[in-house]
């Protein structure tokens, strides 16, 4: 059930704080961003927090470097938290998808809103506004300040920022799209979003060592399983020492292996000191969201989950391969 917003909550200057998920993405940043916008356009004050860092293409938004990065300002964001009038947790549904943040965000006396289109949503906030047949959090957002009467207020900054959003979680107008879609998009475009900085800065920004690796990875480390339409990709510790790997490098590699006929489901799987993450996506009728809850600690959506194991590499491969009744590989 959604709650409302009181009516009157937003017409006096707040203090408002944002929060996304760990490692953010282009949803979780860009409807930060456009909260920001939104809520700074009416008169209030707005303090981006984000559990950690995030890649580097996601930085071309106004407004980016007032952010504030909990894992190196953690005193800061805790005053901040702790002083809110109202935190709205946008792109995530779990207080877990926080890390260490969370025992603040439930401890605080502010008014706490959701925004959200993950699915199995859990309850923990005074309003939310949670759809998990949207596309992204930023179509969601855009809807939020319709239905709040806010629409009035938007401006470019925030166009932009929903429309990396959108962008960035339908895989460029691959999946989950609609006629509200392109419809937010409309007037996102209308109201001065720039398509082709998008499109710039967050596709064809590339370093050549990250296309080099990219290059690595589907020729070395994609492994192909034809008969059970599997690929996956485990990535350790030395691969990305060797080729320098930088935070956002890996960001949409796991797609790469559903371009193959037949191949419906991939896993990347990345070792991060003792932990491995893994990312998981499909096509079509496959929920990658059910293997990533019951086996790997994780969730997300239908069609792409992360999750986490806590067991050496080379034990995670061998999960993952059992998970999934892999035999041999065939990389023909
Ligand atoms: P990615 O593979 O890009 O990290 O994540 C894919 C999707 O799954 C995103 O929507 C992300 O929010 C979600 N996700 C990633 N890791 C986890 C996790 O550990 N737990 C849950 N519940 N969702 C995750
Ligand atoms: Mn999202």
């Amino acid at each position: 059930m959604t709650k409302l917003v009181p009516k009157q909550f937003f017409s006096s200057p707040k203090n408002i704080v944002t929060i996304c998920h760990l490692s953010p993405d282009g949803d979780a940043i860009g409807s930060s961003m456009a909260v920001y916008h939104l809520m700074k356009a009416m008169g209030h004050t707005v303090q981006v927090i984000v559990p950690n860092d995030y890649p580097s293409f996601l930085k071309y938004l106004d407004g980016i470097n007032n952010v504030l990065n909990y894992s190196n300002s953690k005193e800061e964001a805790k005053e901040k938290i702790q002083s809110a009038d109202a935190i709205f947790n946008l792109d995530y549904n779990d207080p877990k998808r926080v890390g260490e943040m969370s025992d603040l965000i439930m401890n605080a006396t502010a008014y706490k809103l959701l925004i959200d289109h993950h699915l199995q949503p859990v309850d923990f906030t005074d309003y939310s506004l949670s759809d998990t047949s949207a596309s992204s959090t930023c179509e969601l957002v855009y809807r939020f300040a319709e239905e709040q009467g806010y629409l009035s207020h938007i401006n470019s900054a925030f166009a932009n920022a929903v429309y990396m959003g959108i962008l960035t979680d339908t895989g460029k107008f691959s999946f989950n799209i609609t006629k509200n879609v392109h419809h937010v998009v409309g007037e996102m475009i209308e109201a001065g979003a720039d398509v082709e900085q998008a499109n710039l800065e967050i596709f064809n920004s590339y370093s050549l060592g990250r296309m080099r690796f990219w290059g690595f990875c589907l020729s070395k480390r994609m492994r192909v399983h034809k008969k059970e339409g599997v690929s996956i990709m485990p990535l350790s510790i030395e691969d990305m020492h060797r080729f320098n790997v930088q935070k956002g490098d890996t960001e949409g590699l796991v797609n790469q292996p559903l371009a193959i006929k037949g191949i419906n489901i991939s896993i990347l799987l990345k070792e991060e000191g003792d932990k491995i993450k893994l990312s998981l996506r499909s096509k079509g009728d496959v929920s990658v969201n059910d293997i990533a809850r019951e086996h790997f600690n994780g969730g997300g959506h239908k069609n792409a989950s992360g999750g986490k194991l806590e067991i050496p590499f080379k034990e995670a491969i061998k999960k993952v391969e059992s998970v999934l009744n892999l035999q041999n590989t065939n990389n023909h």
